[in-house]
């Protein structure tokens, strides 16, 4: 059996790449110079790769930001008015990628959205009647070249995003994705021609929106583009069809009767799809990717787990191990890159892990095993070694257990319905009409980041840390005094990330020192891992709210970060039921909230950004058992408190349509939410539904460096009050501020608060919209 990969991390083992695009932005370094770190990571990855002893590896799916926009790009889908900013190419792309504000012009950046149920964001990519598809492959080569340096051509397949998922995850205004099958798939068509010119036996396309729920159109778009991809394409370059997050239960017979050289299938999250090859048989020779080890989590694999299910193929599809290629059920961008970097973890937390590099060595000792008799297999060290770290027990803890068993319906409901709550809130905070607000953090600077370093590195006090976190948060609340904001906050400076802070201060997570994963762009997060039972030890940010509240007569906001969304963000256990992690958690927040309270705090915000993150990705019984968990975890965490202590979430960058009811239903008195990148869309769906949460969905965009004018804000605002009520309506930026810089958040800040002012004056003089 051959072993493959379906993707590898890009980011770089220290964040290399995160490092020297930020470098090249500031204009420290030149686009020789960015290229020459990428070669250098790309270079690592292929030896890592090598010494693993993998057969087959992708390349060219190396990005500088993100590949669906790459895919865009490739194919010349840039909107007009990115090209009419006359930038080279590479800055071009950082404008599509970022926004652009400079002498060229003044463009927003393109709507970012999670990617599937991951916590990665792609770039949407936006097709017009103007658009027309024209590809451009010398840089898509270019990027192949340190992987073919190591694997030859012959070892190495050039891999993107494939035209159905393209198509799928991109924007149509004024034309349809109908519109782009011929154009698209000659471009398709002429990159395979191009790929065996330069003699690659194989291409990837990587198509995980084959795993979504089809619709007999979404059926024949797939047809339709892969008929006319594959009719007379060059014999010399096969097609990998790679799924993954999922099953492909709408479209495998759509699939089997394909010419593809090769299909790969998720046999993780699709544990399905070993029901589809056995119901439907899968074509004599072509190749099936078998993914039969975790992309998305960290735990090691499950040696016997994994064989079996190569056993079923042989046995009963009789998929004979030649034709066998064992892989990863997903690109390997959603874990770390090694555990070698992790010096401080415990031996013995350490061998339940497989990161990136430790599950190369995962898929080589699989693929041997395969092929080993059972006898032989069961006195094979590697295998017997696996099975006792499988088989050991983690932490638990008695008492949340015993307090999760007693929760009632009580425990998930407020004193009084949100209709009733809501004047008893009015009159005690007395809030103007359109009150302004931000989402929680202020701009991370050097000397916020340098309070942390030190303390870690034991070279400052706690007590000066905790001396110099008052300094900012002082600070903090002049300042958006100064700005005339309405709800303050206290900026949240004692946290890395809103996850990994909570995370530390519960029992039960245990943490990296170096486990990145990119989030979007440049942007990486370093997850948790739920290691045990979740149990809150002590209160963990009523000291920094209860400080910043008594330095000002406005309202200060509690910061939290809801369970949901703690545990999205984490690595999760595999040992027990993700709704049951949930509510572990929910409980430790439940005990915060309390604390928040009964030290004066009236509004408390749970941040539940990646609530969506998760959402199963087909319609059905799976997604309501997620939505009815994750909805009555958020319950759970506020059903303790008065009528009169408002209750705020917070979600971000997510297609929110289809699940608005379930928002709703999360009880919150109100809800911000990005969708300033999203063009307001979502605020049809709010009306059709008669949303009842006050709500803002983000007036501008903080993923971008450029400032807002007010009259922008303003027209954004009018937009938001055709649809929802002023009474009901909160003005703030999409999502928090930790990323900006000082300046451009306070003029941004500035501009908002003059627009709301603005509106808010239009409102009382009662001019009509
Ligand atoms: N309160 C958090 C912050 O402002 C929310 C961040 C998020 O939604 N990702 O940083
Ligand atoms: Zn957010």
């Amino acid at each position: 059996m051959q072993t493959t990969i379906s993707g590898y991390p890009r980011i770089g083992k220290n964040r290399e790449l995160k490092f020297a695009v930020e470098k090249y932005w500031k204009g420290a370094l030149s686009s020789a110079e960015l290229s020459a770190a990428a070669d250098a990571l790309l270079r690592d990855a292929a030896l890592t790769q090598k010494n693993a002893q993998i057969t087959q590896v992708p390349c060219g799916d190396f990005s500088l930001y993100d590949a669906m926009l790459d895919a865009a790009v490739l194919f010349g889908i840039v909107p007009a008015a990115y090209k009419r900013l006359r930038l080279s190419p590479l800055d071009t792309y950082f404008a599509l990628a970022r926004g652009y504000q400079g002498t060229g012009g003044d463009v927003k950046a393109l709507t970012m959205k999670k990617w599937f149920n991951t916590n990665y964001h792609y770039l949407v990519p936006e097709f017009d009647r103007t658009t027309s598809v024209a590809l451009d492959s010398v840089p898509f080569f270019a990027k192949t070249a340190e992987i073919t340096a190591v694997f030859g051509t012959a070892g190495s397949r050039p891999a993107l995003v494939g035209p159905y998922t393209l198509l799928g995850c991109s924007r149509f205004t004024d034309c349809t994705p109908r519109d782009f099958v011929r154009p698209l798939a000659s471009a398709y068509k002429a990159l395979i021609g191009a790929c065996a010119a330069r003699g690659f036996p194989w291409i990837q396309l990587d198509e995980p929106a084959l795993v979504r729920d089809l619709s007999t159109d979404d059926r024949n778009l797939f047809r339709s583009l892969y008929e006319a991809i594959l009719e007379d394409v060059d014999p010399r370059c096969r097609v990998l069809l790679q799924t993954h997050f999922g099953d492909v239960r709408d479209c495998y017979q759509d699939i089997i009767a394909l010419p593809f050289g090769a299909v790969g299938l998720d046999f993780i999250e699709g544990a399905e799809n070993l029901s589809l090859i056995a119901q439907h048989g899968f074509p004599a020779g072509t190749v099936l990717v078998a993914g039969v080890v975790n992309g998305k989590n960290i735990w090691k694999n499950d040696y016997a787990a994994s064989v079996k299910i190569l056993d079923a193929l042989r046995s009963s599809a009789r998929i004979g191990s030649d034709r066998i290629w064992v892989s990863t059920s997903c690109p390997l961008l959603h874990v770390p890159y090694s555990l070698a970097a992790e010096t401080a973890l415990d031996a013995a937390v350490k061998e339940r892990f497989a990161f990136a590099e430790e599950k190369l060595a995962e898929l080589t000792d699989i693929a041997r095993l395969a092929e080993l008799p059972p006898a032989l297999r069961e006195a094979d060290a590697a295998y017997v070694r696996n099975g006792k770290v499988k088989g050991t027990q983690v932490q638990r803890n008695a008492a949340v257990r015993r307090q999760i068993e007693s929760l009632s319906e009580r425990d998930f409901t407020r004193n009084s319905p949100r209709a009733e709550r809501r004047p008893l809130q009015h009159a005690a905070l007395k809030l103007p009409l359109l009150p302004t607000t931000t989402i929680g953090s202020f701009p991370q600077t050097q000397e916020i980041k340098r309070n942390r370093a030190l303390l870690r590195k034991g070279e400052l006090s706690a007590e000066q840390y905790e001396r110099n976190i008052r300094g900012f948060i002082r600070d903090c609340i002049r300042l958006q005094e100064s700005i005339g904001l309405d709800v303050l906050v206290h900026g949240e400076f004692e946290r890395n990330d809103m996850v990994e802070y909570f995370g530390e201060n519960l029992e039960g997570f245990i943490f990296t020192q170096n486990g990145w994963v990119q989030s979007y762009g440049t942007r990486c997060v370093k997850p948790p891992v739920v290691f045990g039972d979740v149990a809150r030890i002590k209160p963990l940010t009523v000291p920094y709210s209860a400080y910043a509240a008594s330095l000002t007569s406005k309202p200060v906001k509690g910061m939290l970060t809801g369970p949901v969304t703690v545990l999205n963000w984490s690595f999760p256990r595999e040992d027990v039921s993700l709704s049951e992690s949930a509510f572990q958690i929910a409980l430790a927040v439940r005990a915060e909230v309390l604390d928040l309270e009964t030290a004066g705090i009236r509004i408390i915000q749970i941040d539940e950004a990646a609530l969506r993150e998760k959402l199963p990705l087909r319609a059905g019984n799976p997604r309501a058992q997620y939505l009815d968990w994750a909805v009555k975890a958020f319950r759970l965490c506020c059903s303790g408190v008065k009528d009169e202590t408002q209750i705020h979430t917070h979600m971000c960058y997510s297609e929110f349509e289809d699940i608005i009811a379930e928002i709703d239903a999360m009880d919150a008195d109100v809800i911000t939410f990005e969708a300033s990148r999203s063009k307001l869309h979502i605020l049809d769906s709010l009306e059709a539904h008669r949303f009842e949460t006050e709500t803002s969905p983000g007036i501008y965009d903080i993923h971008s460096p450029r400032v807002p004018a007010v009259e922008e804000m303003i027209a954004s605002l009018e937009t938001m009050r055709k649809k929802i009520p002023a009474e009901k309506l909160w003005v703030n930026p999409d999502c928090g501020l930790k990323t900006r810089a000082p300046e451009e958040t306070e003029l941004s800040l500035k501009n908002m608060v003059a627009a709301a002012e603005a509106v808010r004056t239009r409102i009382i003089k009662g001019e009509a919209l």
